[in-house]
């Protein structure tokens, strides 16, 4: 796990702005990994109105002893999650959302990308929520909360 940034390293000290955009681009892309533990499975697993036993058979494998949602190579040669869907206006989301793993729940406010504010820009390229002028408003101490529930 990364660990999250000392006080003196907060760079977003005033706060930092971000709204989905529902473009889906966190969502594919370069495999990886989305891990979740045994409650957010207990969770997604009754969205879909499944046990859980059957939920990680059908939409989940082992990583590093850790469990991790699958991922469907699409035409682009990219992977997507595999819970990744198209909304009406090009848009994309989740089929999951009400009960995503926390992994997701908590992006952008990753450790990764809170190191700096070059990380952050860096995250910003492929994330236009970060970008947006009309964003939610996190001030630092939500940002911290949000810190705080990574467990990955
Ligand atoms: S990349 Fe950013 S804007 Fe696009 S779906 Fe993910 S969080 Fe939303």
């Amino acid at each position: 796990m990364t660990q999250p940034p000392n006080n003196s390293d907060e760079w977003y000290k005033d706060g930092l702005s971000f709204e989905c955009s529902l473009c889906g681009n966190c969502c594919t892309g370069a495999p990886g990994f989305v891990w979740f533990n045994e409650q957010e499975a207990d969770e997604m697993a009754t969205i879909l109105n499944i046990d859980a036993p059957t939920f990680l058979e059908k939409y989940a494998h082992k990583k590093f002893g850790r469990w991790t949602l699958n991922e469907v190579k699409n035409e682009k040669r990219q992977y997507d999650c595999v819970f990744l869907i198209d909304l009406p206006g090009g848009q994309r989301g989740c089929k999951l959302y009400k009960s995503r793993p926390t992994q997701c729940r908590t992006w952008p406010f990753w450790p990764e990308n809170l190191k700096s504010s070059r990380t952050w820009k860096n995250a910003a390229k492929t994330c236009p929520g970060m970008r947006r002028v009309d964003a939610n408003f996190y001030p630092v101490e939500d940002i911290r909360i949000i810190l705080n529930q990574n467990e990955f």
